[in-house]
């Protein structure tokens, strides 16, 4: 029986304990961002958003930005947990997604545009400003037809 997301609360306030968010465990490792150029682990610094904030706060510890390695200002990739396995990751991701919906609007200051971004892409990967663009917009005036919606024309 797959347990309901719902009796899981994340428990944010780990996070600078080094804890486990699900199960409060302590992590024995908990990862670091490394700068792709020289290869070596970084501290991060966020870049403005094309004169917007300096970032976007999506939950305590998610962040929307332009990020880069404090070193040699390249890219980063970014290895840190906050959970202690696989079991712990999955339900954090699934009471991510029941606290913030399977899809996420994000929108991009410098366009005011908004894209439809998968909660699980955002908390899996990290996401970028330069990579908005590569998801769907979010469409404000759906044109699509609505499978649900009977016409009524007939008396
Ligand atoms: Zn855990
Ligand atoms: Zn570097």
């Amino acid at each position: 029986m797959m347990p309901d997301p719902a009796q899981y609360s994340i428990g944010w306030e780990n996070v600078p304990k080094g804890r486990c968010v699900i199960c409060s465990s302590e992590l024995k490792d908990r990862g670091y961002y490394y700068c792709l150029k020289c290869g070596n682990v970084t501290e991060v610094e966020f870049q403005p958003l094309g004169g917007g904030p300096k970032m976007i706060q999506i939950n305590p510890v998610l962040f929307l930005a332009d990020a880069r390695s404090k070193c040699c200002r390249a890219d980063l990739e970014v290895r840190t947990r906050i959970t202690c396995s696989e079991k712990c990751h999955k339900l954090f991701v699934r009471a991510l997604t029941s606290q913030f919906g399977e899809f996420k609007r994000v929108v991009d200051q410098t366009t005011e545009k908004s894209y439809r971004v998968p909660t699980k892409d955002i908390i899996e990967k990290g996401l970028k400003w330069r990579d908005l663009a590569r998801y769907p917009e979010w469409d404000n005036n759906p044109t699509q037809r609505d499978d649900n919606l009977a016409e009524g024309t007939a008396q």
